[in-house]
């Protein structure tokens, strides 16, 4: 492809809005144009990365047999109140629903559960039919709070989605663990490097579930692993080793202690010197909202743990849990924030604690009054020891449970996530198969999910540097740049159009920069789209020689023309095999 019919415009400057790199340098490039928030037009550029990402997407899933059908964006809001999640996603205000010129109320699919189900009860009837999976590529919608980072977070993406099908849950199992090494292969090929982590389940719901992360700083999920023991789990489902509980003091009588502006264990450190965090108990106010009701949650944690409020919304069953605000801190303690404790909190608060507190006496926390803690308090004897379970958030130096292996906390960017359902779904919409015996049974379900756009921002998240993005080979846009340096001269031209031609006739895609502009510019703009392999067509294309160099580094080589092919088809080979 000539460069000069592809519609190529680069920029100078990334948008005012562009955060990450990924954003600001498919911006510059031409590959992406906002529409509106974490909306945008996929140019042909990227619309060839995404091609090259299905292609692989679809490849691995239809080795594994699974088979493609194409689902409605748009559904009826009757088969989300069947499956009972309308009011959650309504809630969420992660849901595009509206009402049709009938007056019907629809959404527009941020997931195809119901769908699928839908489609399988009417199609599925016989334990013979077993196992299936069915997956289709597709534009997901969901009104995202803070859409950003351009491909990364948006509001209309693409998303792969599969869904399997299975008589027991054993076999379901079987299913989900197949589409897991379907996932690794996939990942592997888009040539990225990445971390498969235990994960939480989300509004989706099920059993078990993992999300594929892509490693890279700027990732906007944190995941606890550990080298020693191979443990990794995003920070929302992952655990530690809580430590032994600290010495009980001698025992006294508790008694209130006066802590001025003292609303964090860092300000009560300063006034206790000599009391361990351990042996301080915060207590942290939530609102809860349910389907019928809010309650205020008090949850108390050690002073060296932070509570993990999606572990507190799984526990709850709630749709959502968000951090008390002042007014409510207020009716609920009857003091400033800051100073919430177990002792004497409002009636209708719920009192739950994280594990760590368990074992903890002769503790300090907070008295319920503005500018006051109590301590020495001991559970059992001044207050009952509230429903432990676990809250923690882990933390960097947290202790593995399973062997003593030391965590860390890493960024990565989630590109996957498979889930094991088992009968959610299927049992709420009575998508039932007769087994063996004749009885009519639930489907044991799973889901998997790729966001096909989200790869693509994640690859260059992971591959760029200052002067522009650095394709991985297998997704690239093209294959190899081709630079002509001078347009107008017939030698070059004669020689860049047979080394276009021989390449593109063994099927390796190839972009030739024709265009009258200055060495320096070219390349820059070259830098910028990242193309993997750099043929130099220039002053030498009279003794066929050209320029060879690759966007990962290395000094340029003078190579013979009749080289180019066994080079990049040598490239192609080490791509594919890594
Ligand atoms: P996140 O936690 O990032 O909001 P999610 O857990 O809600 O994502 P899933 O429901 O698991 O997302 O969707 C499957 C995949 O779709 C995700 O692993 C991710 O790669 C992709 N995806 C989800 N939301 C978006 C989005 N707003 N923009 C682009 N890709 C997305
Ligand atoms: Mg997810």
């Amino acid at each position: 492809m000539r460069i000069s019919q592809c519609l190529f415009t680069t920029l100078k400057e990334a948008p005012a809005d562009a955060e990450v790199a990924s954003h600001a340098l498919m911006v510059r490039a031409g590959f992406l144009e906002k529409l509106t928030a974490g909306v945008y037009v996929y140019g042909p550029l990227l619309w060839r990365v995404l091609r090259k990402i299905e292609t692989i997407v679809r490849e691995e899933h239809d080795k594994a047999g699974c088979l493609e059908l194409l689902m409605p964006a748009l559904q009826p809001k009757e088969i989300w109140v069947e499956s009972g999640r309308w009011e959650r996603y309504v809630k969420d205000g992660i849901l595009y629903h509206f009402e049709d010129g009938r007056g019907r109320e629809v959404c527009l699919g941020p997931t195809h559960e119901e769908v699928i189900t839908t489609f399988v009860r009417g199609r599925v009837t016989s334990y013979k039919q077993l196992p299936v999976t069915l997956y289709q590529i597709q534009t997901k919608f969901r009104d995202e709070i803070r859409p950003r980072f351009g491909l990364m977070r948006g509001r209309e993406f693409v998303m792969k989605d599969a869904y399997s099908f299975d008589a027991t849950a054993e076999a379901m199992a079987a299913s989900y663990e197949r589409m897991r090494e379907v996932y690794r292969a996939i990942f592997r090929r888009c040539g990225l490097r990445f971390t498969p982590v235990l994960a939480d389940a989300g509004a989706i719901g099920g059993s078990g579930s993992e999300e594929f992360m892509v490693d890279a700083d700027t990732g906007e999920d944190a995941i606890a692993v550990c080298r020693a023991t191979g443990y990794a789990a995003n920070v929302e489902k992952a655990v530690s080793r809580i430590s032994a509980p600290p010495a009980a003091p001698a025992e006294v009588a508790m008694h209130k202690e006066s802590t001025p502006k003292a609303r964090s264990v860092d300000d009560l450190r300063k006034l206790f010197p000599d009391l361990p965090a351990e042996r301080m108990l915060k207590t942290v106010l939530y609102r809860a909202t349910f389907e019928d009701r809010e309650q205020v949650v008090a949850v108390m944690a050690r002073g060296d743990r932070e509570v993990n409020e999606v572990k507190l919304l799984n526990h709850l069953g709630a749709l959502k849990v968000e951090l008390a605000d002042e007014a409510l801190v207020r009716k609920a303690t009857g003091a400033a924030p800051g100073f919430a404790g177990p002792i004497g909190l409002a009636d209708d608060v719920r009192v739950l604690a994280d594990q760590s507190v368990e074992g903890v006496q002769g503790f300090l926390c907070g008295g319920n009054e503005t500018d006051t803690h109590w301590l020495d308090v001991w559970f059992g004897r001044d207050l009952p020891q509230p429903e432990t379970v676990d809250l923690g958030l882990v933390k960097a130096g947290d202790r593995t449970v399973e062997g003593d292996g030391e965590i860390e906390i890493t960024r990565g960017i989630e590109v996957g996530h498979i889930f094991q359902l088992g009968t959610k779904y299927s049992a709420a919409m009575g998508a039932t198969f007769a087994d063996e015996g004749g009885q009519l049974q639930p489907f044991h379900m799973g889901c998997y999910g790729i966001g096909v756009s989200r790869v693509a921002a994640s690859a260059i998240e992971q591959n760029h540097d200052e002067a522009g993005m650095i394709w991985p080979l297998p997704i690239a846009p093209y294959t190899v740049m081709l630079i002509q340096m001078r347009p107008d001269d017939e030698v070059q031209t004669a020689l860049a159009q047979e080394l276009h031609d021989t390449l593109e006739a063994e099927g390796i895609d190839v972009l030739w920069d024709d265009r009258k502009l200055g060495a320096g510019a070219k390349f820059k703009d070259a830098d910028l789209v990242g193309i993997p392999l750099r043929v130099v067509v220039g002053r030498d294309a009279g003794e066929r020689r050209i320029e060879w160099k690759t966007r990962t580094g290395g000094d340029a080589e003078a190579l013979s023309a009749d080289e180019v092919l066994p080079r990049v088809q040598a490239a192609v080979a080490a791509a594919q095999a890594s």
